[in-house]
């Protein structure tokens, strides 16, 4: 699979879905799934994997030099993340438009039917992430498809 460009030269287009700790704890993986494929998407791949710290820190990078980047490592380490590859036509705007604004209470008020109004609970616990770009999401599928895979363990489903 080659990240994110088309594949099927229908104009179809990936990004990198993740429901975060908060969400896999408050069983929202299921319904989340559900809500992917009712909107159109594939889930081209998938895997639950309990991130290390220095893999989060190094796949949220872009924000480093936040103040909040310490407590946001220790949120994406605090338990197993479901990760998918999704593809449709227009993937990534297209997640990021289910899933809702950044802060979750925001979410609640501008977009009652989001994702993270369902599920978040704040602007740094807000259950999942979505690319913001074609070049994010080809680097985010690379980071935790390619073969070597980051932040340690890769858990079965029955393990959750
Ligand atoms: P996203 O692309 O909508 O996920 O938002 P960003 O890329 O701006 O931020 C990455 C992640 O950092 C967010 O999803 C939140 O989990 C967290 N985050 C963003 N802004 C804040 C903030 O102001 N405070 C805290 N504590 N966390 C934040
Ligand atoms: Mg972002």
């Amino acid at each position: 699979l080659s990240p994110a460009a088309s594949s099927d030269g229908a104009g179809s287009e990936r990004t990198l879905a993740i429901v975060k700790p908060d969400g896999v704890w408050s069983n929202h993986a299921e319904e989340i799934k559900k809500i992917v494929l009712a909107s159109g998407f594939s889930i081209l791949q998938e895997k639950t994997v309990q991130l290390d710290e220095e893999s989060a820190a190094s796949f949220y990078s872009e924000h480093s030099k936040k103040k909040f980047f310490r407590s946001l490592v220790q949120y994406m380490i605090s338990g197993p993340v479901l990760v998918m590859v999704l593809e449709k036509e227009n993937a990534i705007a297209d997640w990021r438009m289910l899933i809702g604004p950044t802060d979750s209470n925001k979410a609640k008020i501008t977009h009652p039917r989001s994702i993270r109004t369902m599920c978040g609970t704040d602007a740094e616990k807000n259950c999942v992430h979505g690319s913001d770009s074609d070049q994010s999401a080809q680097r985010e599928i690379s980071f935790f498809f390619s073969s070597e895979t980051p932040g340690g363990t890769v858990m079965g489903h029955d393990e959750l």
